[in-house]
């Protein structure tokens, strides 16, 4: 090992080379997982991180590849005998090109920063999660990020157009498409999108933009039936003319933990209600949107869908609301707990959660359960507490939640991705043979395994 980093220490100059303070870094969304990597290796353009590659591959040695470390997977853990690859020193926005609607980055530029120099150029970037500030571009693309406005505009596979990519043995494919359309035979950035770092590392891409959408208009509401739900979504859906934007769900269990403080006041609504949805639409018209969007909310009030309802007048009405969406971090004061995030056809939901509800009782009728989740996009956050007898109690859980999908057809994985955490449930949304398939594509990139080593598959 100590060979090796001397000859990327040739390569990269000292500052390509971190040691000290390694362990100090959490490698997840939780900031649970250290950092057991002799070194963090930090190069700042694709050629430097091709001539490491080619380094590791000759000699064997593993890498994990690091973006924000946000993943709710265990996707970044590193071992002792694994060096971990950040993309920190690759956060360069290369160009935005406004006739064409495209931005060129580096794969370590933050989300929110792609967001921002976006709004800049009075564009819009279409991907948008909680973990914004954190998580890089190169990650969600590498994890193929769902996220907040999902229902609109589809997954991160949907806003990348182009990319590049380092090989296991340093190879570059370059593969910087700018347009929408290019059939020119296989399209291989979708084999890396969703890929968890198991197929190469991604290390520029061309992202697709948006007009920018002048008005947004956002409100949470609260129903008392779950199946009012998917009845309102359609119901927005249709009302709205495709401008819904997000559809988000908060079962009582989270919403009372996640407004707790909110906005230093007294939450939008109370938490006596079982089912709260935030609902946005944005669209081009400042003057009929607002209107259009009451219209639609004051229709769903008459119908029964919706028994309560309060409208965000300004800016920062609407992000106090989303801060209680995206307050995930309260969940922290019932560690250890386990996150879930399932996907299934929204017929099938009630009824899956009932099973779920019923499945986890027979193991602690007291445990903590909080449901969230993207129900437009048919994916389901639930948080389930450990308590003391972490293990077995884990496994029980991780039962009770994954097999009922089974027969559902559901997804052990909506938006968050297999990593380490959910590797030994990939059977029950994957076929023996996709698995196997799998396995052969990896072979194929990644012969020796040292990509990501004994994630996914
Ligand atoms: C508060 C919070 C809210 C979240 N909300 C959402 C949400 O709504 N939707 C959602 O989908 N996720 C969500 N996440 C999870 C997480 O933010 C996403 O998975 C995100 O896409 C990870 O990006 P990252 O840069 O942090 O990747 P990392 O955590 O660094 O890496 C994730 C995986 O991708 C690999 N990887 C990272 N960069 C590269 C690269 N350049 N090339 C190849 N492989 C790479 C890593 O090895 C790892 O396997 C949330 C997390 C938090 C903490």
């Amino acid at each position: 090992m100590l060979h090796i980093l001397d000859k990327i220490l040739a390569l990269l100059g000292p500052k390509g080379v971190l040691v000290e303070g390694r362990s100090t870094r959490a490698t997840d969304g939780w900031g649970a997982q250290e950092c057991l990597a002799p070194a963090i290796i930090r190069p700042t353009n694709t050629k430097e991180l091709s001539e490491v590659m080619k380094l590791c591959y000759a000699q064997g040695q593993k890498v994990v590849t690091h973006g924000g470390c946000t993943n709710m997977t265990r996707g970044c853990t590193t071992g002792e005998n694994e060096l971990a690859i950040s993309m920190e020193r690759m956060t360069a926005i290369e160009s935005v090109d406004i006739t064409n609607r495209t931005m060129t980055v580096q794969a370590g530029v933050s989300l929110q920063t792609v967001q921002e120099t976006a709004e800049t150029n009075d564009l819009f970037f279409a991907l948008d999660l909680g973990a914004r500030g954190t998580a890089t571009i190169g990650g969600n693309i590498a994890t193929n990020a769902g996220g907040n406005q999902v229902i609109r505009y589809g997954m991160a596979r949907e806003q990348v157009l182009g990319l590049e990519v380092v090989l296991a043995d340093g190879r570059i494919l370059s593969s910087m498409n700018q347009m929408l359309k290019n059939n020119a035979g296989y399209d291989l950035k979708h084999l890396f999108i969703g890929s968890e770092g198991t197929l190469g590392i991604i290390t520029r891409a061309v992202l697709r933009l948006r007009p920018e959408m002048p008005s947004c208009t956002t409100a949470l509401v609260a129903t008392d039936k779950f199946s009012h739900m998917p009845r309102l979504l359609n119901h927005m859906e249709q009302a709205l003319g495709g401008k819904l934007s997000a559809f988000e769900t908060l079962w009582k269990s989270y919403y009372s933990i996640a407004s707790r403080g909110y906005n230093q006041g007294q939450p939008p609504l109370n938490d006596q209600y079982p089912f709260y949805i935030l609902i946005e639409s944005s669209g081009a018209n400042t003057e009929s949107d607002k209107p259009q969007f009451l219209e639609a909310l004051e229709s769903a009030l008459s119908q029964g869908l919706i028994v309560d309802a309060v409208l965000a007048e300004s800016g920062p009405q609407q992000q106090a609301m989303w801060a209680i969406r995206d307050n995930i971090p309260a969940l922290d004061t019932y560690q250890p707990l386990v996150l879930f995030d399932i996907s299934l056809p929204i017929s099938e939901m009630e009824a899956y959660l009932d099973d779920m509800h019923r499945n986890l009782a027979t193991i602690d009728d007291k445990l903590f359960v909080a449901t969230l989740g993207h129900l437009g996009d048919g994916n389901l956050h639930v948080a389930v507490e450990l308590g003391n007898d972490t293990k077995n109690r884990k496994l029980a859980i991780e039962e009770a939640i994954y097999l009922p999908l089974q027969q559902r057809q559901g997804s052990i994985s909506g938006e968050h991705g297999i990593g380490l955490e959910k590797k030994p449930y990939l059977h029950l949304s994957r076929s023996e043979n996709e698995i196997e398939v799998m396995k052969q594509l990896k072979t194929l990139f990644d012969p020796t395994c040292i990509l990501n080593c004994g994630k996914v598959i």
